[in-house]
């Protein structure tokens, strides 16, 4: 049973919508095309837990905090006698293990992940003691992609490759369990202390003043253009979108990338920035949002 669902991360999201407008240094975009590649591959993995038998509940995407320590869990699942932790890794392409140091094939060293599913394994087991559980842990690394290949890799361990999905699910629903009252409150215990403070994950530096102002095309990112009254074209694909449509769309934009900045008529208006009349802006935010306060200084949520 899936309790805690998955949903896009604050930094996915604006980092998606920095990259649109290209200001993103190569290294911040290739940070981005990561995340959204282990986005991709957290939801094949969820896929996956769709096969399990009732009697285990499934959090998905936890950051929690244990003696001043964030760490985040990919999915979590609880059943009557283990806790399965599982960190979830869409690395494509051929790896090798050397020493217990991680490197691509290419020789480039990258970051040991059963390092990393050790360190956010000791965590959850302090965290369960503080709160009072007892329940054995299991952890896992978790390859869900077909092209990922990993040389060297030791023969028992905590990795379940690609190959071997379908019959780690199998061997969980081979397991009787049946939840308690216990384990539904370990559950929502572990939810009331999943934070939202990302404050530790660092974005790029970036300002209402100095981002490229417009209205991106929801397919190829570029900008569009006015076509007609009721209707913008893109500049590069062509694809056309109703001026509704595509300023409702540039709004949520504004509400991820500034969250703190309040959305006034004159600030959607310099944000959208093609549109040329402030009525229509007007119209739609009237219609679509809570207008707060009267006059130049009301602004809608
Ligand atoms: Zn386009």
């Amino acid at each position: 049973m899936i309790i805690k669902s998955r949903i896009e991360s604050k930094q996915l999201n604006i980092l998606r919508c920095l990259d649109k407008r290209g200001i993103l240094t190569e290294k911040e975009v290739s940070n981005y095309h990561s995340l959204e590649k282990g986005f991709i591959g957290e939801q094949k993995f969820d896929r996956w837990l769709e096969g399990l038998s009732e009697g285990t509940l499934i959090l998905s995407d936890l950051l929690l905090e244990c003696n001043n320590t964030f760490f985040q869990i990919d999915s979590l699942i609880i059943s009557e006698t283990t806790i399965y932790l599982i960190e979830v890794k869409n690395y494509e392409g051929d790896f090798l293990i050397e020493k217990d140091k991680w490197y691509t094939v290419a020789g480039a060293e990258i970051k040991n992940p059963l390092l990393q599913l050790e360190r956010c394994e000791g965590l959850l087991r302090k965290l369960l003691h503080v709160l009072g559980y007892k329940i054995p842990i299991e952890a896992y690394l978790t390859f869900v992609n077909p092209e990922f290949h990993l040389y060297q890799a030791p023969l028992k361990s905590s990795i379940i490759f690609p190959t071997q999905l379908k019959r780690f699910i199998k061997k969980l629903n081979m397991t009787p369990s049946k939840v308690t009252t216990k384990h539904i409150n370990l559950a929502e215990k572990l939810i009331s202390l999943h934070t939202n403070n990302y404050s530790f994950i660092r974005l790029p530096d970036y300002n209402f003043e100095n981002i490229p102002k417009g209205i991106t095309c929801q397919y190829c990112h570029s900008y569009l253009n006015k076509h007609d009254t009721f209707t913008l074209v893109c500049k590069e694909c062509n694809k056309k979108e109703t001026v509704i449509v595509a300023v409702l769309r540039s709004i949520e934009e504004f509400k991820i990338l500034f969250p703190e900045k309040r959305a006034t008529l004159i600030t959607i208006y310099d944000w959208c920035k093609i549109i040329d009349s402030k009525k229509t802006i007007k119209r739609i935010l009237a219609t679509n949002y809570k207008q707060i306060g009267h006059g130049r200084s009301s602004y809608y949520i």
